[in-house]
């Protein structure tokens, strides 16, 4: 489901569309439930999703399941094996990388990967987001355990 932050007055979870490196802190949520306003920070947003940037292609995507899983690049078809530190291993090479938005995409990779394991990583994903709007965007990657049992 993505991200979440719990409501600060009835405690039921705000979803939220956004990737948390596309999110600005504080951020002023609305809680569905109660009606009532609150400002949320950086760790206060649960993220469900677990972010990649693809070896191959180097392009983004997230995996919302549990880690280390046998997944396929939605961009390239590659099979990566994503494990549980947060770096992606090429296990077969997929469709030949498009050179577009390369640069772009690499950098807000790491930065997304970086997220998974300090404020100063998530911080700087924020900023790289925020800066790259579209681009940022992710792709959830596709289920690939049974092709590689
Ligand atoms: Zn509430
Ligand atoms: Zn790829």
């Amino acid at each position: 489901m993505g991200c979440y932050a719990r409501c600060k007055f009835c405690n039921s979870n705000m979803y939220i569309q956004t990737g948390k490196a596309q999110m600005t802190f504080p951020l002023p949520l609305i809680c569905g439930n109660c009606n009532r306003q609150n400002n949320y920070y950086q760790y206060e947003i649960v993220d469900e999703r677990h972010d990649f940037s693809c070896p191959f292609c180097k392009k983004n995507f997230f995996i919302k399941k549990q880690l280390p899983r046998m997944v396929k690049c939605p961009h390239c078809k590659s099979q990566i094996y994503a494990d549980i530190d947060g770096s992606a291993s090429v296990l077969t090479e997929g469709q030949h990388p498009n050179r577009e938005g390369d640069t772009a995409g690499g950098l807000l990779g790491g930065a997304a990967v970086g997220s998974l394991f300090g404020p100063a990583g998530a911080i700087l994903g924020a900023l790289l987001g925020a800066a790259l709007g579209h681009q940022g965007l992710a792709h959830e990657a596709e289920d690939d355990d049974a092709g590689a049992a």
